[in-house]
């Protein structure tokens, strides 16, 4: 079969709305153009659009310039309303950043393996973080400074507490829920449960928990934080057994930081002359140490 000769592709017809508007006056589209950038939601340009045309033609930029320009505006606006609708949805107890930690303070850290961390890759493999040591610490600060890289990075995440957690796994047993909870709580890419082990948890807790850490194994990562070492995890849930199940499928792809020392909290008190330090010079939480090593890996 011959093939046809190609021709010269016919020119491709304006939107109607646009032919409509070459008859149209000028004007008039003007007048209309804050409902079309409302149409097109694009919030950002139509807020700031005297100012933002004012900058190209002060920078005498090109029409396509000046329309690169406009969506860059737009695009970093939908940005920061995608990064605090993520925060508030993640449910931060307040703000902690990493700039804001004081690696100083606390020299059993490695800040390269919590630079490391932040760089999210743990996030995207789907690995777990454990954060163990005595109250006080900064296990909290640094759960919430991870917590929001992620954010930032673009992954769903989940703040709760262990008790906020379990009480809810709880009820949801009780009211014939437990799926629908599970579920919510394996959604986010990154679970983040602080306070694991500071208050005693119903005995049907640890079965509840090891459901779910089932459930994110491999897809989604937990950042935990205890004030016990893992060796007394078996006590924290009351079950022996269930305890190995969680820390197995928990620690198999896992990042452990552990922190020495006395708590910030104590520290700062003891700066404004506040609390007295103990004989020996540290100011001791009180609280059981954390064992030097853990049966997974590092973070590195
Ligand atoms: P933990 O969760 O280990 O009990 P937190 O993270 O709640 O401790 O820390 C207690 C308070 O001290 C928080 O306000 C936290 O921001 C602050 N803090 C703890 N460690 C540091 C640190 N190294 N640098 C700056 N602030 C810290
Ligand atoms: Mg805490």
């Amino acid at each position: 079969m011959a093939r046809s000769k190609p021709t010269a592709p016919a020119p491709v017809a304006p939107p109607s709305g646009l032919r409509a508007a070459e008859a149209a006056d000028i004007a008039m589209l003007v007048e209309e153009l804050d409902a079309m950038l409302s149409r097109l939601r694009l919030g950002a340009i139509r807020e700031q659009l005297d100012g933002l045309l004012e900058e190209a033609a002060k920078r005498q930029l090109n029409l396509r310039e000046a329309l690169a320009w406009l969506c860059a505006a737009e695009v970093a606006s939908k940005e920061q309303r995608r990064l605090s609708m993520a925060m508030t949805i993640a449910r931060f107890p307040f703000v902690r950043t990493l700039e804001g930690f004081e690696f100083e303070a606390q020299p059993s850290i490695d800040p390269g393996k919590i630079r490391d961390l932040a760089t999210c890759r743990w996030v995207a493999n789907g690995d777990n973080v454990v954060l163990l040591g005595p109250p006080g610490v900064g296990k909290t600060h640094l759960e919430v400074a991870l917590g929001r890289e992620a954010v930032a990075r673009g992954y769903t995440v989940q703040f709760t507490t262990a008790m906020e957690l379990l009480g809810s796994l709880v009820k949801g047993q009780q009211q014939g829920t437990l799926e629908v909870r599970l579920a919510q709580y394996s959604k986010p890419k990154l679970l983040i449960v602080d306070e694991l082990g500071y208050l005693p948890l119903e005995p049907q807790a640890g079965h509840l928990f090891f459901q779910l850490i089932s459930r994110r194994y491999e897809q989604g990562s937990v950042l935990i934080s205890s004030n016990r070492p893992v060796e007394e995890w078996d006590e924290v849930f009351g079950d022996q057994v269930v305890a190995a199940a969680i820390l197995d499928r928990l620690m198999h792809h896992s990042h452990v930081v552990t922190i020495r020392g006395d708590s910030y909290r104590l520290r700062e008190k003891r700066r404004s002359g506040l609390f007295r330090p103990q004989a020996g010079g540290s100011c001791s939480s009180g609280i059981g140490g954390v064992p030097p090593s853990t049966p997974a890996k590092q973070a590195s």
